[in-house]
């Protein structure tokens, strides 16, 4: 192999190196914790304060309307008592009594909505906590052949790296200077049909001579920049 062919060979390394981190990282932070589980969590915590929401608001309407309905028998009973003669102020204790029925009828009806809130929160509650013990299940059986796949590809990445170097180490110095300084990425491009594959120029006909000699000179694209090597 000429040193294009062997920064070729070097930059497949490089790629597959790049991959396989991406992959261990992707790998690690799953097994770290499971999006989906973080999210049914999220879920979980959101109906739970809903639920107490609901809970705090139904607990005060029974207070109030305890408080009311013991008032409202109070008076009751002070208007059968026949204590009170005054025609006027037994009128304004009849239509009192009246009032505090009615408004305790709409009370009544209000508890009645808020205990269906409440039975809806309870089963959102219910919901939630089913699909997160699903997910846990789920997430807890993929685990080993996620830790299974992490595994190969740590040792796959021990093994590039150890080839990558080994095949830098035959890169002869001034075409691993020449790899390094290139800018564009990646810095090496196959020519296929006398074109540079990365940017589609037409290769210079003495570039293709030195290429198709096949020495350790190395040619660069006159467009891109990048290192050549005839496919
Ligand atoms: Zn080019």
């Amino acid at each position: 192999m000429n040193p294009a062919q062997l920064l070729l060979r070097y930059h497949a390394f490089v790629e597959r190196e790049r991959a396989l981190r991406d992959q261990i990282e992707r790998l690690e932070s799953r097994l770290q914790s499971d999006p989906e589980v973080v999210t049914l969590e999220e879920a979980l915590q959101e109906a739970r304060s809903a639920q107490d929401a609901v809970a705090a608001r139904l607990r005060d309407s029974d207070h109030t309307r305890e408080d009311h309905r013991s008032r409202l028998r109070t008076r009751e009973k002070e208007l059968m008592s026949g204590r009170i003669r005054n025609p006027t102020e037994l009128m304004q204790m009849s239509e009192e009594v009246a009032h505090m029925k009615a408004r305790f009828a709409e009370e009544e009806d209000a508890e009645l909505h808020l205990m269906e809130d409440a039975e809806a929160a309870d089963e959102a509650v219910r919901v939630v906590v089913a699909n997160l013990e699903e997910a846990r299940t789920r997430s807890a059986a993929e685990e080993p052949a996620l830790k299974e796949e992490l595994e190969e590809a740590k040792a796959e990445l021990a093994e590039i790296e150890a080839e990558r170097d080994q095949l830098w180490a035959e890169v002869p110095p001034a075409a691993q200077a020449a790899y390094t300084r290139t800018r564009a990425q990646p810095p090496v491009a196959r020519v296929v049909g006398n074109q540079c594959t990365a940017c589609r120029v037409t290769v210079t006909s003495s570039g293709m001579q030195t290429l198709r000699k096949g020495l350790d000179d190395l040619v660069h694209c006159e467009h891109c920049g990048r290192i050549l090597v005839l496919a």
